[in-house]
């Protein structure tokens, strides 16, 4: 599958709605209770920020829209309306919309809200199949949960959903794991996404995470999970199009493609991340600090980074090695520049360590380079 490589007039918006029942054990996100008075505050104040950096994206083709969090399905579909329609007027017809769903939240009639508004794609933050592994997680849902919440999207008229599922975790082991690719696969989605647990500050794991990291399975075992999820999906038909991101047909994920090819986004809501003419910038991740500088019109972020022609061109290039049909080397010359020649030469050497793959236009990673791409990215950059 080609992924096409987005035009200088592409942008994807991403707003962060922080809400969650409870924080999982392992989660480093900024996640606040569900509660009404901070919901009314983010609205008012996304809002407001739409208005304010209308004029970053009113001139381009908004390719995604994603509701991340946290768990924005809980604020409602009033809510995701409410955002819908101030961006109304920049929205085309095929713009894929994104909404993270738990599986406990599972309620037909908001399901079917949200797909009457317009959202046309699930990302349902499925972990594992495994009930004891969701607790061990300190996950609120259960595995029947998954059933209700993916039974339930399908009848909201859903035809694109993407799971998530999580490997290398504490006491896992591949009998379990291959019961939730099982299950996974019984699900039918367009879309699964694998994730690697690890373990970040601020978290319940990192606080045990020597008991934690004693628990976590062996390397060798970890490679032999991903390389099972791997060939499992491949039998059923999914295409293997990004190092952890499998999909039917062409249903990749149009949002996270963006990050990989570096089309420029735009992060709204606290703690969320921006990408836009080679500066990165970060949200305040503090839901009143950010309202308030919302509402004095002032930057409402505590991180810009402007990154110089050449870190942007070899940020670039580890970010779309991670795609696995790798880049056409001549379009990505004209869009970032001339590789130079210190980098030729990293890259050749990284070829002849069979780590990447080079025919005459292409560079992509080789069997070997897709359990290593987090080596080849440090030494690119
Ligand atoms: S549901 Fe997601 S965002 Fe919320 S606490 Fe758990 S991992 Fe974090």
């Amino acid at each position: 599958m080609l992924i096409p490589t987005p035009t200088s007039g592409d942008i994807s918006l991403y707003f962060h709605l922080p809400f969650c029942h409870k924080k999982c054990d392992y989660c480093h996100f900024y996640v606040l209770p569900n509660k009404d008075e901070y919901k009314s505050l983010l609205l008012k104040s996304l809002l407001l920020e739409i208005d304010q950096k209308k004029a970053l994206f009113n001139h381009k083709k908004i390719q995604s829209v994603y509701f991340g969090g946290g768990t924005p399905a809980l604020a409602g579909p009033h809510f995701i309306e409410k955002i819908l329609e101030a961006l109304r007027p920049h929205l085309h017809n095929e713009i894929e919309i994104t909404l993270e769903v738990n599986p406990e939240n599972y309620d037909l009639t908001a399901l079917r809200s949200f797909h009457q508004i317009g959202v046309n794609r699930l990302s349902l933050g499925v972990q594992s199949f495994d009930d004891d592994m969701l607790i061990r997680l300190g996950r609120t849902h259960s595995s029947k949960d998954v059933e209700k919440a993916l039974e339930n999207a399908k009848k909201a008229a859903f035809n694109n959903i993407s799971i998530d599922l999580m490997y290398d975790l504490p006491d896992q082991t591949l009998t379990e794991w291959r019961h939730t690719l099982e299950k996974a696969i019984q699900s039918d989605t367009t879309h699964i996404s694998l994730y690697n647990l690890s373990i970040e500050p601020h978290t319940v794991f990192y606080k045990y995470r020597d008991k934690i990291k004693a628990r976590m399975p062996k390397a060798s075992l970890s490679i032999e999970m991903f390389e099972e999820a791997k060939s499992q999906f491949e039998k059923v038909s999914y295409s293997h199009y990004e190092i952890s991101a499998f999909c039917k047909e062409d249903y990749y994920s149009k949002h996270n493609t963006g990050y990989w090819l570096q089309r420029p986004h735009l992060g709204f809501g606290p703690s969320a991340f921006s990408f836009y003419e080679g500066a990165r910038f970060q949200n305040i991740s503090n839901l009143h600090k950010y309202s308030r500088k919302i509402k004095a019109n002032e930057e409402a972020t505590d991180f810009k980074e402007q990154l110089s022609n050449d870190l942007h061109l070899k940020e670039s290039l580890a970010l779309h090695l991670r795609l696995l049909h790798g880049f056409d080397i001549a379009s990505f010359e004209e869009r970032f520049g001339l590789i130079p020649t210190t980098l030729s030469k990293t890259l050749q050497k990284l070829v002849e360590k069979k780590l990447l793959i080079k025919d005459q236009k292409r560079l992509r990673l080789s069997n070997k380079g897709l359990l290593f791409h987090d080596d080849i990215a440090s030494e690119i950059i």
